[in-house]
């Protein structure tokens, strides 16, 4: 249950209002999450719940307002409803049986667009003749014919379990998340992480990225050694044969000097963003900072994922734009946005700089850089720039290419 929602599969649920979704996610879940009743619309918001899949494992389900919603409030409910595409692993369409004549998944397309597998949910079948249900289904069958699509109702026990029994099956078909370094450092390999014990560093704890990447080692059977920089150099002169050192991309340029020039050298970022976005694209983002340079009035966009205190050491508001300046020679531009929502006027900037995306699912990231190429826009990431800046991006990048 500690899983961060980052690395659960989420699965979302769509359809007209009073379509029964919220009942399908209690029956499912097991518990009364979402609030139920007859009348239209009574889901008005998103409700999530990290649940246990057994046998298949840790996922979020998300109910969602109803996409025929009406009226001014009724559109941004849509809105807040479309906004979850950009996360969903996996949709389940819920269609009230008695609307079948006028059938739309009005989503569909949504869905194909970012490869969002779904099921389509005929629901409340109890409220129909089995007759008029056999009738349904080979009509449907036809129609719908390439669509997998399940007969459902709250009140039949059976058709409940065979929704989860189908959707255990997909999940287990879905891509499976990548490792961050199993595939690059092998078996009893060894591995230093450097983790900087400043200002900036949370009381008491480390940050996912770096909590991921020692649990990856152990699953990999790789050796982690994790040490600050103050014990960088005698962490080095103490090991043999060492695989990669990781660091904070904070003092990329620090451990740079610190380490043997024919060393392995990445950040947590730069492993994070290879394993949520596409380091490619990310790589060519710093072709075009590099090209801000020549540009008249450059704007860039910094954005990150979670909401926080700034500091003096702040990384994206603070440190970022140091480096860019310092490194092209000239002052840019920034803008900068936090949290959950991705702007929309992406076309207004020549560049977005995302942080190290450690709580988004790979989904969501997959997206924002599939937004950012529709708008003809860059996108590159915080450990790049810190990287380039430092002039050792392509050192950093190495081992992955
Ligand atoms: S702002 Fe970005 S890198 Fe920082 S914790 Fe949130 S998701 Fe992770």
């Amino acid at each position: 249950m500690k899983t961060p929602n980052a690395n659960r599969k989420h699965i979302v649920f769509y359809g007209k209002r009073n379509a029964g979704k919220s009942s399908i996610m209690n029956s499912l879940i097991g518990q009364e999450v979402s609030l139920v009743s007859d009348i239209k619309g009574t889901t008005t918001d998103t409700v999530s719940k990290a649940v246990e899949l057994i046998p298949f494992g840790p996922v979020v389900f998300v109910d969602t307002g109803g996409i025929d919603d009406q009226g001014t409030l009724g559109e941004l409910r849509i809105e807040k409803t479309k906004k979850t595409l950009e996360s969903a692993d996996f949709a389940i369409y819920v269609i009230d049986i008695e609307e079948i004549d006028h059938i739309e998944i009005e989503l569909d397309q949504e869905f194909d667009k970012r490869n969002i597998p779904y099921i389509i949910v005929i629901n409340k079948i109890d409220q129909v003749s089995k007759e008029r249900l056999d009738i349904i289904k080979e009509k449907l069958g036809f129609r719908l014919k390439n669509k997998e699509i399940l007969y459902t109702s709250v009140e039949v026990k059976s058709t409940i379990d065979d929704l989860r029994n189908k959707l255990i099956e997909r999940l287990e078909t879905l891509e499976i998340e990548d490792t961050l370094i199993g595939d690059i450092v092998p078996y009893n390999g060894k591995v230093i992480m450097v983790i900087p014990i400043d200002a900036e560093a949370p009381k008491g704890r480390l940050i996912l990225p770096q909590v991921q990447l020692i649990r990856d080692c152990l699953d990999h059977g790789i050796k982690s050694y994790v040490v600050s920089d103050r014990e960088l150099e005698s962490a080095i002169s103490d090991l043999k044969n060492i695989e990669l050192v990781v660091t904070d991309s904070k003092i990329f340029k620090y451990v740079e000097s610190m380490i043997p020039k024919d060393m392995n050298l990445t950040s947590f970022s730069i492993i994070m963003a290879r394993q949520k976005g596409d380091l490619k694209e990310l790589i060519e983002g710093i072709d075009q900072l590099k090209s801000l340079k020549n540009k008249d009035n450059p704007r860039i966009l910094v954005m990150e994922s979670c909401s926080h205190n700034t500091s003096h050491e702040d990384i994206g508001r603070v440190k970022i734009p140091k480096v860019i300046n310092k490194t092209l020679g000239k002052e840019i531009e920034y803008h900068f946005a936090m949290g959950k929502d991705f702007p929309k006027n992406l076309k207004e900037y020549d560049l977005v700089i995302h942080c190290g995306s450690c709580m988004l699912n790979k989904k969501t990231m997959f997206n924002r850089i599939r937004l950012c190429k529709e708008a003809g826009v860059p996108i590159t990431n915080y450990g790049m720039v810190l990287a380039y800046g430092a002039g050792i991006l392509d050192r950093a990048v190495e081992i992955f290419i």
